[in-house]
């Protein structure tokens, strides 16, 4: 089996941005320390109480060697570094980890010296910043407690404190955003020539305040100022050229990076890679299942706190639900899928699937390997539905 990757979500932010969709937090930092204490203990605690829920995940699966480390959020970097510090303890004190990639996620604003080194020393050495966009007016308009100036400040801190593999998320579609707000954001992401960048649609569902308001209606967190979906593509498709201009290898769809410095722990995913998450609504995937913890932090820690193991969802997929994560995560890699390889594994045919696809021009295929077209990264999700029918 190839090496674990460890996820420990952090579901603690200062403030709610407007377009945020996930099971975050605005908590007093009171709460942080039992946090982390509940998750260091379900780290040490969790061969025990996997067995003891009926988990079918072998202790082999938590005896590989660890090689990724991701610590998302939320807003990890909120916490103080003494509990970043006690989280890789509990996971040196249960794992066998070798050269890991250590991830931190963080806000601009959170970034201090001290904190830096701080990280550095407990083992963090990458960090991933939730930018998002360079321009204040868009930054504002969406709830971001950051600035342009907090961005050019934090990473000359992080690089000091030797911490050289940084990774920015920007979105297109934020409000207010336009053709020439976007490519300031973009050519100010690569004068600082992050080793690693991520861009993501904006999506917009009833999840966040601002879904809600382009579907309900309403004026208060610019969803008029929302650019179109046309908008978003030919923003994407900016993107992949201004990118590509800068040296970066576009590798997934939503993923670029200087070569070499690809996400080691996001791969994993993409490649059906074993992963333990640790901490509320933290998923696993291992041995065929799959498995999610509470999502509620104060459910999460009384349920640890009472050696209950705080697992809510767990699935053992059908060969047919695997064969749908094997197309539908391997498509989502520019290298595209072995077919051959997915075809001997799942004993099927696959030419009934893709050749009508190809056909439309949307997927290439050239031997053995079908990727999604180029001119369909953009629109991915059309591709995939069609895929999955
Ligand atoms: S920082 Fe991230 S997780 Fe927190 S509210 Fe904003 S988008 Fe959501």
């Amino acid at each position: 089996m190839p090496p674990l990757g460890i996820y420990v979500q952090v579901p603690f932010c200062q403030t709610k941005c407007t377009y945020c969709n996930f099971h975050t937090g605005v908590v007093s930092s009171s709460r942080f320390a039992p946090y982390i204490d509940a998750v260091c203990r379900e780290i040490r605690e969790h061969v025990e109480m996997y067995g003891g829920a009926g988990v079918a995940v072998s202790q082999a699966v938590s005896a590989l060697t660890v090689d990724s480390v991701y610590i998302g959020g939320g807003t990890p970097s909120l916490l103080d570094p003494a509990h970043i510090a006690n989280l890789l303890g509990a996971m040196r004190e249960t794992f066998a980890i070798s050269a890991p990639e250590v991830t931190l996620e963080a806000d601009p604003e959170t970034v201090e010296a001290e904190k830096a080194s701080a990280w550095f020393a407990a083992g963090v050495n990458r960090v991933s910043f939730g930018l998002q966009s360079f321009v204040d007016k868009e930054l504002a308009a969406s709830g971001r407690m950051h600035r342009r100036a907090d961005i050019d400040r934090a990473v000359p801190i992080l690089r000091a404190a030797g911490i050289c593999n940084i990774s920015f998320d920007l979105i297109a579609g934020l409000p207010h955003q336009t053709a020439a707000s976007w490519r300031q954001s973009l050519d100010e992401l690569a004068n600082l020539q992050p080793e690693h960048v991520s861009i993501y649609l904006l999506e917009i569902d009833e999840g966040s305040r601002l879904g809600l308001e382009v579907l309900q209606g309403g004026s208060r967190y610019s969803a008029r100022d929302i650019p179109s979906e046309d908008d978003m593509a030919t923003f994407y498709e900016a993107a992949q050229e201004h990118l590509q201009a800068a040296g970066y290898h576009h590798y997934e769809i939503s993923n670029w990076a200087q070569p070499g410095y690809e996400s080691r722990h996001n791969l994993k995913y993409w490649r059906r890679e074993p992963y333990l998450g640790f901490g509320a609504g933290a998923h696993s995937f291992a041995g065929g299942n799959r498995w999610a913890n509470a999502h509620d932090a104060a459910e999460y820690v009384k349920a640890i706190e009472d050696s209950r193991l705080p697992i809510e969802q767990h699935d053992i997929l059908s060969a047919e639900s695997a064969l749908e994560e094997e197309l539908f995560l391997g498509l989502r890699q520019l290298d595209g899928i072995d077919v051959s390889k997915i075809e001997r594994e799942y004993s099927v045919q696959l030419a009934s699937r893709f050749d009508p696809l190809a056909k439309l021009g949307w997927l290439e295929r050239s031997g053995n390997v079908v990727r999604l077209a180029p001119r369909k990264l953009s629109v991915s999700n059309e591709v995939f539905v069609e895929l999955m029918r």
